[in-house]
């Protein structure tokens, strides 16, 4: 239940039905043949039960009524449900009839052993979205306990429920888990019922109102103005080897007005991989180091932070900024000398992993923080970088990431979060060409690696994932470098994985970034990030086995410098149906937003949002497009609900109910 987020009695009275099944009418097998195909519940007494092996191990029932007989088939089943189904039972069984090569069945029928006269449900039943070890029978009795226990009084005047035009709360919670027999089923089950329209009012409205608290109260928090464009911001930008494209300077401008302000930005800064986030959110630091402040950068892997760092400090040291480097792989004399570098304030710019957010390093004034691929950090941690702020000075947070979440599902995921988006990429850019090769075909894409390095190009080789084993997935990325670098004795083949040391990887990353070597085989430690503009060859070896936002991040990894650049997903045939449809997707665009939508569709939301639970989401019933008319009605009573401190009962009582404990962490 705690999965589930059930944990208070209200909780339980909010898990609504996802869909109903009708057990209110039993009819005659005779009946339910005629309909067919669809689903019909009868009742007959078992005339014989066996155990059939053919075409393999299955239990099957005959049962018969009054006017004719039927098979049950179960595939899988229980020693205790064969005695059940014993001859002579009565049974109500439940499914689609079928018409068989033996005459009418049922396949895994919903079933219930009962007497002679036993009452049909007077509703119908509900379907809860449940988990594993925790059946609908126990969530039905709990949310039946539950529902004796809780208060039901509406959190809304009533009033506003009469001009609303709402259903009470008590009388639309209850109709929705005990559905009379006359409902109009179809209103139910496409939750147009004014049920339903009850429970997505008082869901979006709590979402408005916690946005328009959680907004009211980050503007009611300290933070530094960092308003100064001084010579730093200047120089920084007169020394970029390149002009900013349109989209970087207008997020660059929205980040700007925001870090002026005198409480907390709270912006997601978004660009598909290559868009050139790093740049944008290195001249943000720089503003906030011209006003006097430190910023801060976290990024998730140390390859990452370690390009970030090269690349920042190269832009900024000359300019006379000193830039700190934290990890937690460096060695402790050198660890302190990072963190007194920190805490006395001569660092301005702090690039590192998590390390950062150690308890030992304090700063001395810390403006802003840059979360890079914030997904990849847990809400926690966030919270503890946003933290080191001093008293009442909250830092400016801005926080980056390259896989697209859609705007709706943003706003249905985070309470308060301003989206910058960067959608156009550097002028430039060749396309990449994206194919996919059979696996047996290697030995044709070692020519083309050999190739591409003759003419100067660099190419990675990205190893097949293996989840299940983390030593397996290393002996292979060994096992195809010790390949590769036979195949290739004129050519330097580096390898790269999550075991190496960081001194090491570094050694390899550095050698490659040189161009020392052609060949770099990886596992997906190279996934986020990582930018060596002259590598235009990217193999990706069982691709069948990555997700799409993956894959999209690896080929993500060519196609930075001008050169034509080229794909190839090699994979394992035959191809899954949805395996096929990814590299399909591959294949067809390079858009990441695009992308992002078609993994949306394949995948469900919950994992766009990282450490976010999709459980955990804030609106489960309402859908911000299909709703849009009751979001525009929350957001204006929610207003009106705040504006007037008579209501602030009201409000307090609503979000209660509706969040719980929950919001919070839906605030950060
Ligand atoms: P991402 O958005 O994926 O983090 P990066 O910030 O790593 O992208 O930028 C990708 C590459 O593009 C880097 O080599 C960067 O220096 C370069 N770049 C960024 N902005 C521009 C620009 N306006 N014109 C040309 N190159 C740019
Ligand atoms: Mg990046």
């Amino acid at each position: 239940m705690a999965k589930l987020g059930l944990r208070t009695d209200m909780d339980l009275v909010l898990h609504l039905p996802m869909r109903y099944e009708d057990e209110t009418q039993v009819i005659t097998i005779r009946d339910a043949c005629l309909r067919g195909g669809q689903s019909s519940q009868v009742e007959g007494i078992v005339t014989k039960s066996e155990i059939g092996f053919k075409p393999r191990r299955q239990l099957l029932v005959h049962i018969a009524d009054e006017t004719g007989d039927l098979q049950l088939r179960f595939m899988n089943f229980y020693g205790s449900q064969v005695k059940q189904l014993a001859e002579g039972t009565r049974v109500r069984a439940r499914g689609e009839l079928k018409h068989g090569f033996f005459g009418a069945e049922m396949v895994h029928p919903n079933y219930k052993v009962i007497n002679e006269g036993a009452p049909l449900p007077t509703s119908l039943t509900p379907v809860y979205p449940a988990g594993e070890g925790l059946s609908q029978t126990m969530l039905r009795r709990a949310i039946n306990d539950a529902m004796k226990r809780v208060d039901w009084r509406d959190t809304l005047p009533a009033p506003l429920v009469a001009r609303m035009q709402l259903t009470d709360f008590e009388p639309a919670v209850k109709l929705l888990h005990y559905p009379p027999q006359e409902v109009d089923e179809h209103a139910l089950l496409d939750r147009s019922h004014p049920a339903w329209t009850r429970m997505k009012f008082d869901e979006l409205l709590a979402q408005q109102l916690s946005l328009k608290r959680a907004q009211r109260a980050r503007r009611s928090k300290g933070s530094p103005p960092l308003s100064v464009v001084g010579d730093l911001s200047r120089a920084f930008q007169r020394a970029l080897p390149f002009h900013l494209t349109g989209a970087q300077q207008r997020v660059l401008d929205e980040i700007r007005a925001d870090i002026c302000q005198p409480y907390p930005m709270q912006r997601l800064l978004q660009g598909d991989v290559g868009a050139g986030k790093t740049v944008v959110a290195a001249l943000a630091a720089a503003q906030a180091i011209d006003s006097g402040y430190q910023a801060a950068l976290m990024a998730p892997t140390e390859i990452l932070a370690d390009q970030h760092f090269r690349k920042i400090a190269a832009w900024m040291e000359p300019l006379g900024v000193k830039v700190a480097w934290l990890t937690g792989s460096l060695k402790k004399k050198d660890k302190a000398a990072a963190t007194a570098m920190v805490e006395s304030g001569e660092a301005r710019l702090v690039i590192g992993t998590h390390a950062i957010i150690q308890d030992t390093v304090q700063f001395a004034n810390l403006g802003m923080v840059i979360v890079d691929e914030q997904h990849r950090f847990g809400v926690g941690q966030r919270l503890t970088l946003r933290n080191k702020g001093n008293e009442d000075a909250i830092p400016h947070q801005l926080m980056m990431s390259a896989t697209p979440i859609p705007r709706t599902l943003a706003m249905t995921y985070y309470a308060d979060l301003e989206v910058s988006v960067i959608d156009e990429l550097p002028p430039g850019r060749s396309p990449i060409v994206t194919r996919a090769i059979d696996q047996n075909r290697r030995d044709e894409v070692i020519e083309r690696v050999h190739a591409a390095a003759l003419e100067g190009r660099q190419v990675y080789w990205v190893c097949p994932l293996i989840e299940e084993s983390e030593a397996l997935q290393l002996q292979t990325a060994t096992d195809t470098h010790a390949l590769l670098a036979e195949a290739l004795p004129d050519l330097s083949v580096g390898l790269v994985h999550g075991r190496l040391k960081p001194a090491e990887k570094q050694a390899i990353m550095d050698a490659f970034t040189a161009n020392e070597m052609q060949v770099l085989v990886a596992t997906t430690v190279i996934e986020v990030g990582v930018d060596v503009p002259n590598a235009s060859l990217m193999v990706i070896e069982h691709a069948e086995r990555f997700g799409l936002s993956q894959l999209h991040q690896l080929r993500g990894r060519v196609g930075r410098g001008s050169a034509a650049s080229v794909c190839l997903l090699l994979y394992q045939s035959p191809l899954g149906g949805v395996a096929k449809q990814r590299l399909m997707t591959m294949r067809e665009t390079t858009d990441g937003f695009e992308i992002a939508r078609r993994d949306l569709e394949i995948r469900g939301p919950g994992e766009f949002l990282g450490s976010r639970q999709s459980g955990q989401a804030m609106l489960r019933f309402a859908d911000l497009e299909a709703d849009a008319w009751l979001v525009d009605q929350a957001r204006d009573v929610a207003s009106a609900l705040l504006r007037d401190a008579r209501h602030t009962e009201t409000v307090e009582a609503h979000l209660e109910r509706w969040l719980g404990g929950r919001e919070e962490f839906l605030k950060v």
